[in-house]
């Protein structure tokens, strides 16, 4: 049954209102404006500025048509294998195969409705795929993704509300019918709605829920972004959904220190090593960035990414942020491994010994006693170039479990009505604890793909609800000018 709360009850009354304006909320906006609902989004921050900004803007999906240009053959069950092989079991397998199946889809809606730039990556897979499918800006920057997925939503006329956080769900007869906002100004506002999209991501920034439920975090800086403060779970649990994969999250081993930047893995990919202050190596790197930062942190030492000017020139050719970090000197050159063991502040003979011993087993001479079998470009070489880096969370991957159209869950699996969640917001599928079940692009998967599925949905609810209740419709009275801060 649809809730029919007095329209008098609100401010503005909307079909469907998303709570948050990065990747997730900017898809579901389009998608349920594309399935004719009136949408609105309210943004916490004055500006786009959520994780999505932040990435590389790279998407996984398999059997899009840029793949099949390219020649690569890949299918939703091969990707779901991909997902499933890295995650391990987890409280989120059903969405394991919704999201491959409507990961080509997505992007081509991507594409298709919101004239968004995406290419195929060639040049590098990532972790956790056996093929070439992520699709990211030629730039491989998500502010331009969630640049060209703004000027979609404006020339839709979808109104977004910055600086107006959402602050707590309304709730009638337990149907979420909508959300209050509060402004700067704190001027609140109460919106009605027939579907309410959580869109607001993780709690990354967070700290009380951070100890809560990823207490090995406590060692780890937070990289992401600061609006992410777990709104989702605060208020999911308030309502009795279930929450699911709590202790997982995303990490990268390489912040580039004092730089602040993200050193790419594509330079560990072609043959870097990351040694300690000691000049040696104590894990396998191809484990992932993600996985790895877990390595480090238990390692507890500091950490330098080694390669040589090979792996970075080809490197910073292909992905001008690396490129950035390389013109202000973040990836020094060295051209004997004397002054390289300076910088890294370590016995030369040690350093010496490790960069042998990798590049033995680059060569196949030798078996790498940490288990790496992939060396990209082959041994190093002089010169040799170095990176300090640190390890740093980007985002958490647990929240409320949703259904396969994004429908939030109760703890006894029925879909607490009007409510819709996904990207951070909801429980993910990259394994139940720490950062080793992440694969590349879970992220946005989840983001893009959920955000994809729930703005149809919910524009499904909001037509039911139109149907039903002719005279007492959400849509009627949206008012855009009172929205737009
Ligand atoms: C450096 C970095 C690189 C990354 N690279 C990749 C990548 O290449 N591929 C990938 O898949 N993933 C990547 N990730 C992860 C990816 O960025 C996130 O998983 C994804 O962007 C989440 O999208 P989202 O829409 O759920 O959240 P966001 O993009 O963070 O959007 C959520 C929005 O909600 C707003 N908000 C929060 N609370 C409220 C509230 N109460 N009311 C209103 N608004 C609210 C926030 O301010 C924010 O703008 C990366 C992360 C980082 C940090």
């Amino acid at each position: 049954m649809v809730t029919t709360p007095a329209r008098d009850d609100f401010d503005i009354t909307v079909d469907v209102l998303v709570i948050g304006a990065g990747a997730c909320g900017f898809t579901a906006a389009l998608a349920a404006k594309a399935a004719g609902a009136d949408v609105a989004v309210v943004e916490k921050l004055d500006r786009l500025a959520g994780n999505t900004m932040l990435s590389s803007g790279s998407i996984p999906a398999a059997g899009t048509r840029l793949q099949a240009a390219a020649g690569i053959a890949d299918d939703p069950a091969r990707f779901a294998a991909d997902l499933r092989r890295v995650a391990g079991p987890h409280d989120a397998d059903h969405l394991v195969d919704r999201l491959a199946a409507v990961s080509a889809e997505m992007v081509h809606f991507l594409i298709d409705e919101a004239a968004v730039d995406l290419t195929l990556v060639t040049a590098y897979r990532h972790v956790g795929h056996t093929v070439h499918r992520l699709h990211a800006p030629p730039s491989r920057k998500g502010a331009d993704l969630m640049r060209d997925l703004e000027r979609a939503v404006a020339a839709r006329d979808i109104p977004v509300a910055f600086g107006n956080p959402a602050t707590r769900l309304i709730v009638i007869d337990g149907a979420v019918v909508g959300a209050e906002t509060r402004a700067a100004t704190g001027e609140t506002a109460r919106i009605g709605a027939a579907a309410t999209v959580l869109a607001c991501n993780g709690f990354g920034h967070s700290p009380a829920l951070r100890a809560r439920f990823c207490p090995e975090l406590a060692a780890l800086s937070h990289f992401g972004a600061v609006g992410s403060e777990g709104e989702a779970v605060i208020w999911g649990e308030a309502l009795g959904a279930r929450l699911g994969n709590m202790g997982s999250f995303q990490a990268h081993a390489a912040i580039a220190q004092p730089h602040g930047a993200l050193v790419t893995w594509t330079v560990i990919e072609k043959g870097g090593v990351i040694v300690d202050d000691g000049g040696r190596r104590f894990a396998d790197e191809t484990l992932g960035y993600s996985a790895f930062a877990e390595r480090v942190a238990a390692h507890g030492r500091p950490t330098v990414a080694i390669y040589d000017k090979q792996v970075r020139d080809v490197t910073a050719a292909g992905q001008p942020e690396f490129g950035e970090l390389v013109e202000h000197g973040g990836a020094r050159e060295f051209h004997d491994v004397d002054a390289l063991a300076a910088f890294v502040g370590c016995d030369p003979a040690v350093l010496a010994e490790t960069l042998a011993a990798a590049a033995a087993a680059g060569t196949g001479a030798a078996t790498d006693p940490l288990g790496r079998t992939a060396w990209g470009l082959g041994p190093l070489t002089s010169p040799y170039v170095a990176t300090r880096i640190a390890p740093a969370l980007f985002h958490t991957q647990g929240g409320p479990v949703v259904d396969a159209d994004a429908r939030v869950l109760r703890a006894d699996g029925t879909p607490i009505p009007g409510l819709y969640a996904g990207g951070g917001a909801a429980c993910g599928v990259s394994g139940r604890r720490g950062s080793t079940g992440y694969v590349s692009g879970n992220g946005l998967l989840a983001a893009v793909g959920l955000g994809y599925v729930a703005g149809r949905a919910a524009a499904g609810r909001a037509a039911a609800h139109r149907a039903a209740h002719p005279d007492d419709s959400f849509h009627s009275d949206l008012q855009p000018e009172r929205l737009r801060s």
